[in-house]
C-alpha cells in the first residue's frame, strides 16, 4: 500500500478545532488507499513559551533540561490529535521520537539524527493505524531525550519519509507554497511551482523559515520529493525536487533579519589561525557564515563572519579566548545587520546578477557592508533598519514577481523534472496516480551512511584557471561594488568569487577571483577606479588554485570547514578567500600547493565520500 508522510506545523495545529481539521486531512488520505503517518508540532506558539518560562528562571538553562522541556510541546498535540482521530472513526496511535526509535546524538537543542527504526511504526500501520509521531524529538544512546533545532519538525518528517521510503511527504504550513521570498514580508512575492534541493536547502540556511534546512538535506540525500503546501485549502503547493523546470538564473530572494558580524582584528597572517579560530566555533554548534578573510597587510589579516544573533554572546565567549590564542589584536562586533541574499541554480551558468543586485542596491543608497558569494547564492549585509528595502529592491530587480520563462531543453539549463505536473496533486492523489509521484531516488548506498543525517561529499575539485584580484582601501559607501563589478561585466569578464570586507574606517576591501586569461583586462579596469576612488593600487595574484569540496550538509556540520582548514594548516599551506554554501566549500590558495592540498583532501575525506 502506498504510503504518505503528512507534517502539520505549529500554526496548523494551534487549536483544537485546527487539530480536527489535519485528522480529516489524514482521513481523506487514509481513505484513498495510503498508509499514513502524521507529523506534527507543538501548538501553536507553544514551544516560544516554553522557552520564555525557562528564561523566567535562568539566563543559561541546561541544554539537557531544554530539551526535556521543549519535547512536552510536540507530546500534547500527538496525543490530541491521535484522540481526533478516534473520535472521527479511525485507529490512531501516537509516538514519541523514542517510541519511533528516532536515535539522535547528544548536542542537546541541536540533535542530529542518526538512525530511525521503522518496525514499530510498519507493524502499526499494518493493524489499520494512522500512526502520528511527535517531530522535532528525538532519544539519544542514553535515553536522554533531545530536539532537532527550532523548526525541526520538517526534518523529522522528511526523515521519516525517507527511512520508511514513502511515496509521498507533504509539509502543510500556514502558506500554501514556497514563494519567491517570506511572502509575509513582500506581498508582491509568487509562489514556485518547483524549486531544486539546493536552491531550497539555499535560501532555507539563508533564512526563508518556511522549511528547516536540514530537512532538505535528507531530502537531497535521499531523494523525498516534498510538497509544501496550505493546511487550510487543497490548492496545490510547491514541490521541492531534484531538478525543476524553471531556468531563471535567481529562484528566490532570503533574508536573515537578526544576524550578528564579528571581526578578530590584526591576525597574524599565517597557516593554522584561521583554522583554530573555526575549530574553536566549530565545538560550541555554531554556524557561521559570510566568512571574509582579508588579504594580508603588514603580516596580519582581519577575519569577519557573521553568526544568527542569537549565537552572539556563545560567539563572543569562544572569542574571548582563541584571540588571545592566536595573538589577534583585538575583537571587534556588530549587532542588528541583516543578511540579505539571491539564490539560484542559473548563476553558475549565466553571470550578471551580482552586479545587477549591487546595483539595485545602490539605488536606494543602501550601503552593503559586506558580500560573500558562492556559485549558487550572493549574500549581502545591510543594517536591519535597510534590510527590508534591500529585499525589495531586489526581488524586483529580478522580476521575482513575474513566472520565469518555460524551461527550454536546447540550452544548458538544469534538466526537466522527473516530478508530476503540480496541478495535479491538488487534493490527495488516487494510489494509481500516486505512484507517479515516486521520486527517483538517486543513486546511494544508504547502508554505507554511518549516520543518516552525515555529511556526504559529492566531489572534490582543484581549479588552477582563475587569477585574484584585491582591492585595498575602497571607499565605504554605497555604489562601490556596483560600480566596480558592472565595469567588469562590460568588459566580457566573468568573475567567480566575490568578498567584501566589512568596513572600518570608512575603507573597504574588495576581493575577486576572475579567468586568468582576463587578469590584465580586470587588472586594467581595476587601476581606473582605484584611481578615481583615491583608494589604493590593487594587489593580485595571477596564480591561485582554489581547492572545493561539494556535497550534503557542509555548513550545518559545522566541523567541516575546520577539517579543511587543518588540513592545508597541518601542512603549513595558508588560505586565502574562503567562500562557503550549503553545498560547496571553495578555499583559495597558492597555486603551486594546489595539488598537494587536492591530495590531502582526498585523504582527509574518504570515509565521507559518495
Ligand atoms: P510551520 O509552523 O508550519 O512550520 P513556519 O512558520 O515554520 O510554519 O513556516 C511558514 C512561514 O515561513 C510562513 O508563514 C512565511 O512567513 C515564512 N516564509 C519565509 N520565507 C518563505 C518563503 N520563501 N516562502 C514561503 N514562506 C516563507
Ligand atoms: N515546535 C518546534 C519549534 O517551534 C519544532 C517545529 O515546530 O518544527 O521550533
Ligand atoms: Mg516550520
Amino acid at each position: 500500500m502506498p504510503l504518505i508522510v503528512q507534517k502539520f506545523g505549529g500554526t496548523s495545529v494551534a487549536d483544537t478545532q485546527k487539530i480536527l481539521g489535519a485528522a480529516r486531512k489524514a482521513i481523506r488520505a487514509a481513505q484513498s488507499g495510503n498508509h499514513v503517518v502524521v507529523v506534527v508540532s507543538a501548538m501553536g506558539k507553544t514551544t516560544d513559551h516554553l522557552v520564555s518560562l525557562a528564561k523566567e528562571i535562568t539566563d543559561r538553562p541546561s541544554h539537557r533540561e531544554m530539551d526535556m522541556l521543549l519535547s512536552s510541546g510536540e507530546q500534547v498535540t500527538i496525543a490530541l490529535m491521535a484522540m481526533a482521530l478516534e473520535s472521527l472513526g479511525y485507529k490512531a496511535v501516537s509516538m514519541t521520537g523514542a517510541q519511533i526509535g528516532i536515535k539522535t546524538d547528544s548536542s542537546h537543542t541541536k540533535a542530529r539524527i542518526r538512525s530511525i527504526s521503522t518496525n514499530r511504526m510498519k507493524n502499526a500501520l499494518d493493524a489499520g493505524h494512522i500512526v502520528i509521531a511527535a517531530g522535532f524529538q528525538g532519544i539519544d544512546d542514553d535515553g536522554n531525550i533531545t530536539t532537532l533545532g527550532r523548526g525541526g519538525s520538517d526534518t523529522s518528517a522528511v526523515a521519516l519519509a525517507a527511512a520508511l521510503n514513502a511515496d509521498q511527504c507533504e509539509i502543510y504550513t500556514d502558506v500554501d507554497g514556497v514563494y519567491t521570498t517570506d511572502p509575509r514580508l513582500l506581498p508582491e512575492a509568487r509562489k514556485v511551482t518547483q524549486i531544486s534541493y539546493d536552491e531550497m536547502l539555499e535560501l532555507a540556511s539563508l533564512g526563508a523559515g518556511v522549511m528547516h534546512s536540514r530537512s532538505i538535506e535528507f531530502a537531497k540525500k535521499f531523494g523525498v520529493t516534498v510538497h509544501v503546501r496550505s493546511s487550510f485549502t487543497d490548492t496545490a503547493g510547491s514541490l521541492i525536487v531534484a531538478s525543476p523546470e524553471s531556468n531563471s538564473p535567481v529562484a528566490g530572494a532570503a533574508i536573515a533579519k537578526n544576524e550578528a558580524r564579528l571581526t578578530l582584528v590584526g591576525v597574524p597572517d599565517k597557516p593554522g589561525n584561521a583554522m583554530r579560530l573555526f575549530a574553536r566555533i566549530a565545538e560550541a554548534k555554531i554556524a557561521t557564515d559570510m566568512i571574509v578573510q582579508n588579504i594580508g597587510q603588514e603580516g596580519r589579516t582581519d577575519i569577519s563572519f557573521t553568526v544568527p544573533g542569537n549565537d552572539l554572546t556563545a560567539t563572543l565567549d569562544v572569542l574571548k579566548t582563541v584571540s588571545k590564542e592566536i595573538e589577534a589584536k583585538q575583537v571587534d562586533y556588530q549587532e542588528n545587520v541583516a543578511k540579505v541574499s539571491v539564490v539560484g541554480l542559473g548563476m553558475e551558468t549565466q553571470g550578471g546578477v551580482a552586479e545587477k543586485m549591487f546595483r539595485a542596491v545602490s539605488r536606494k543608497m543602501i550601503n552593503i557592508s559586506m558580500i560573500t558569494t558562492s556559485e549558487i547564492k550572493i549574500s549581502t549585509l545591510v543594517t536591519c533598519d535597510d534590510a527590508l528595502e534591500t529585499l525589495r529592491a531586489v526581488h524586483a530587480e529580478f522580476q521575482l514577481e513575474k513566472s520565469p520563462t518555460p524551461f527550454n531543453s536546447s540550452s544548458n539549463s538544469p534538466k526537466p523534472s522527473v516530478s508530476p505536473n503540480p496541478a495535479e496533486l491538488s487534493g490527495t492523489l488516487p494510489p494509481t496516480q500516486q505512484n507517479q509521484t515516486k521520486p527517483i531516488k538517486p543513486e546511494l548506498d544508504v547502508a554505507r551512511l554511518s549516520g543518516m543525517e552525515d555529511i556526504l561529499i559529492e566531489a572534490i575539485h582543484l581549479d588552477q584557471t582563475q587569477a585574484r584580484i584585491t582591492m585595498p582601501n575602497v571607499p565605504d559607501k554605497p555604489g562601490i561594488a556596483a560600480e566596480m563589478f558592472e565595469r567588469i561585466a562590460e568588459a566580457g569578464i566573468v568573475v567567480d568569487m566575490i568578498v567584501q570586507s566589512c568596513g572600518r574606517n570608512g575603507k573597504a576591501i574588495i576581493t575577486y577571483t576572475i579567468p586568468r586569461t582576463m587578469l590584465e583586462t580586470a587588472l586594467e579596469i581595476t587601476r581606473k577606479l582605484a584611481n578615481e576612488w583615491e583608494s589604493d593600487e590593487p594587489l593580485y595574484s595571477s596564480t591561485v588554485a582554489i581547492l572545493s569540496v561539494r556535497g550534503t550538509g557542509l555548513r550545518s556540520h559545522t566541523g567541516l570547514a575546520y577539517r579543511m582548514f587543518k588540513t592545508l594548516a597541518d601542512a603549513g599551506i595558508n588560505v586565502n578567500v574562503i567562500s562557503t554554501s550549503e553545498s560547496n566549500i571553495s578555499i583559495t590558495v597558492n597555486s603551486t600547493q594546489g595539488e598537494q592540498g587536492l591530495q590531502l583532501f582526498k585523504k582527509e575525506f574518504a570515509n565521507e565520500m559518495m
